[in-house]
């Protein structure tokens, strides 16, 4: 009996002594241990801090809760000194809380997310602030195993002044999820963050925010999203996806995003005094509109040359009694004093087809200007338009009337020349003060939104910057100087000089290999002469390569990429080169891609391609019709492919997904010389496209080849072929006539 009472009071001595060593919580916690601790104890407006250094495989659980007049606040001990590595990652629970600096690089998170509002699904955080916080480059090595950045759940919380740059992996940066009824009407506030550049993903799930999703699309959310800048974000179609009810977007900047901010579901959106820039670049976009009473209002977009679904402007036709997860009609919505500047498209009754065949009603047009004076034709209507009240509108005086089944609409729209004065950056039109953005809030750049103690890096691929190293002839010189170049250098190979590898050669960064004068030759022994590893990026200017020299096995290349998933894109490029005797063997390819690998460009310029067994670009190993595939752009021009025994091109992309904008193929002034007739050319073709999305296909000549192979897919693919000989040749065939075809002649059909 006393032994037990003896026991007990140490025991409650022992409880009241950690209690007191405890009760000071805050001050610098240095490993998870303390920082548990300290979490576990804390109270209302307790400050922890993290220590300097770098928190290895750190998964922070911060489940607290502290008062509005008392947060409990986790910092750090000194902004950009604290990095999180590894797999870590941050869970929040409870109310009151605030989570500044912390910086997440060189790993990957462990779970769905990185920075989660919630601990599990009955667990959510509200009344919570994530504030200065940076995600870097923070992706798993497989580019299609998805997780969200950042997932917002609960309510009242605040996600302000963060960096988030770099995701390259499937899954949106950052999401807000309606998925219960304590995260519904949430009244988030998603303000002043720097979402920086994001690649082309490939496939769907590469937005950058979504807010709900299909499922609970019909709910509230009331999220604002204000003062943000994104930049170059391009991971697909939709650069915010808004998927719920009564959502704002006030006061963002969009800068060279190629895509658009899509109301793909939800209605009661407010999108008001954004601005685009495209900058001329390629498929940029601006706002999309699906759906009812949405409001778009006093918007600035310039110099955005989208199309078709990533058009500067595009209002969609919806599906009559459409499913939660396809298109409603667009109803009582109203666009009015916005400013379209040098956009090259703006769409009505876009994605118009059997299915989606209600066309816009009881919508206004009100008080808009579109001025492009070096495009005409900016207008493209798909469908019936009279559903759409145009008031005030005014138009730069060379643009063609927009038409409604054929007759031109008039009313509502003045031609005038108009004044336009760049102030801070935007033109502003002279006599029409209402009209565009308010210029009584700060506009977002670079410089106003993120945080302030974290360098920016470029994270654009770019030949040629660094520099020139010049390689001696003889055997393997190419492969050691690689081996002692860095990011964006410029290997010089000597005029006429005779180069052989031994061994491949990996490349892990961005490299040019060129010559300067008469083409000097390169042979190979291995299967691969070069290897685009993750991150590399490679440019062959002005070479011959021929693979007499090669060991002789089938399925050898000049160039392949990866084996493994490749997070990064890459680029191939080659100009002014020849390939020659790729004959050792059967199936000599070019180059040989693998599943999991992404071509962010390829482009063959004035290059010859001789005496070939494989295939030159057989971009098809994603073969699942999920809607991914191989490389976004490629560029062919000026090149004469012959005595190919596969196939010269084949770019395939199958399933009915519309997120994406590629594959995109610019393929002009070649000529096909008995290409595709080896027995082993399964596809049958000389050239064949499976599902691309934009192809422009000019002065071509195929001669004794196989066919030109045109599958289209999804939506409104544009296709064009022109100017275009087959002679003694299969010729074109397509499972779809809606592509532009001219001048194309057959001369002699191949028995
Ligand atoms: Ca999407």
């Amino acid at each position: 009996m006393r032994k037990i009472s003896f026991l007990v009071i140490v025991v409650s001595l022992l409880a009241l002594s950690c209690k007191n060593s405890t009760s000071s919580v805050g001050g610098t916690v240095s490993n998870l241990d303390e920082f548990n601790d300290a979490v576990s104890s804390a109270q209302p407006g307790d400050v922890i801090t993290l220590a300097n250094g770098v928190w290895e495989n750190a998964e922070l659980e911060f489940y607290a809760n502290g008062t509005a007049e008392d947060p409990i606040k986790l910092t750090v001990e000194t902004k950009g000194k604290v990095t999180l590595e590894g797999e870590s990652n941050i869970r929040m629970a409870g109310e009151h809380l605030i989570v500044e600096g912390l910086v997440f690089k060189n790993g990957h998170t462990p779970t769905g997310e990185v920075i989660s509002f919630k601990k599990d699904l009955e667990n959510l955080c509200n009344s919570c602030r994530v504030t200065e916080c940076v995600i870097d480059n923070y992706n798993p090595s497989e580019r299609h195993d998805s997780d969200y950045w950042v997932g917002m759940y609960g309510k009242n919380n605040r996600f302000d002044h963060n960096y988030l740059v770099g995701k390259k992996n499937r899954g949106v940066t950052m999401a807000v999820r309606l998925n219960s009824e304590e995260s519904l009407a949430n009244h988030h506030q998603v303000d002043h963050n720097y979402f920086g550049y994001r690649q082309a993903l490939g496939s769907n799930g590469g937005e950058s925010l979504r807010i709900g999703t299909s499922h609970h699309s019909l709910k509230n959310s009331n999220t604002l999203v204000e003062d943000n800048y994104f930049e170059m974000c391009g991971g697909e179609l939709e650069i915010i996806s808004n998927k719920s009810c009564q959502n704002t977007y006030k006061n963002n900047t969009f800068y060279e995003c190629k895509g658009t901010l899509t109301m793909r579901h939800g209605n009661e959106t407010v999108v008001e005094n954004n601005y685009f820039f495209g900058n001329g670049k390629a498929n940029t976009g601006g706002i999309r509109i699906i759906n009812e009473t949405q409001t778009v209002n006093n918007n600035y977009l310039e110099g955005l040359t989208g199309t078709r679904f990533r058009s500067a402007f595009a209002i969609m036709n919806g599906v009559p009694n459409s499913p939660i997860n396809r298109y409603f009609q667009v109803k009582d919505s109203k666009a009015s004093n916005n400013i379209l500047i040098d956009c090259d498209n703006i769409q009505f009754c876009a994605g118009s087809d059997s299915e989606r065949s209600a066309v816009p009603v009881n919508t206004e047009m009100v008080n808009n200007i579109f001025y492009n004076t070096s495009k005409d034709d900016v207008f493209t209507v798909y469908d019936d338009i009279s559903g759409i009240d145009f008031q005030g509108n005014i138009l730069s005086p060379n643009t063609i009337d927009l038409a409604n089944k054929g007759k031109a609409i008039t009313k509502g729209f003045d031609k005038k020349e108009i004044t336009f004065n760049r102030v801070d950056g935007v033109l502003r039109p002279e006599g029409y003060d209402s009209v565009g953005p308010k210029s009584d809030k700060e506009r977002p750049t670079a410089d106003n939104t993120g945080v302030s103690w974290y360098p920016k890096k470029d994270y654009i691929i770019t030949f040629n910057t660094g520099k020139e190293i010049a390689v001696a002839p003889g055997e393997n010189t190419i492969g050691k100087a690689v081996k002692s170049s860095s990011q964006g250098d410029v290997l010089v190979l000597e005029s006429g000089g005779k180069y052989h590898q031994s061994k491949s050669i990996d490349i892990n960064h961005t490299l040019t290999v060129k010559s300067k004068g008469q083409k000097p030759s390169i042979t190979f022994e291995r299967s691969s002469l070069f290897n685009i590893e993750n991150g590399g990026a490679l440019s062959l200017e002005g070479l011959q390569v021929s693979g007499k020299k090669c060991d002789d096995y089938a399925g050898n290349s000049v160039v392949r990429t990866s084996r493994y998933s490749m997070i990064g894109n890459y680029k191939f490029f080659a100009e002014n080169c020849e390939f020659k005797d790729l004959d050792i063997n059967h199936s000599f390819n070019v180059l040989r891609v693998y599943k999991n690998t992404f071509a962010d460009s390829i482009a063959l310029v004035n290059c010859s391609f001789d005496n070939i067994t494989g295939h030159v670009l057989n971009m098809n190993k994603e073969t699942d019709d999920l809607g991914i595939y191989n490389a976004e752009n490629v560029l062919v021009d000026n090149c004469t492919f012959k005595d190919i025994g596969g196939v010269a091109i084949n770019l395939y992309r199958g399933g009915r997904d519309e997120s994406t904008f590629g594959p995109i193929l610019d393929l002009t002034n070649s000529t096909f010389d008995n290409v595709g007739n080896d027995k082993r050319n399964k596809e049958n073709a000389a050239v064949a496209l499976h599902g691309v999305q934009l192809a422009d296909m000019n002065n071509l000549t195929f001669k004794d080849s196989k066919k030109l192979d045109l599958h289209l897919v999804v939506g409104d693919p544009l296709i064009s072929i022109k100017n275009t000989i087959f002679d003694n040749s299969v010729g074109l065939t397509s499972n779809d006539n809606a592509f532009v075809k001219e001048n194309v002649t057959t001369k002699r059909s191949m028995k």
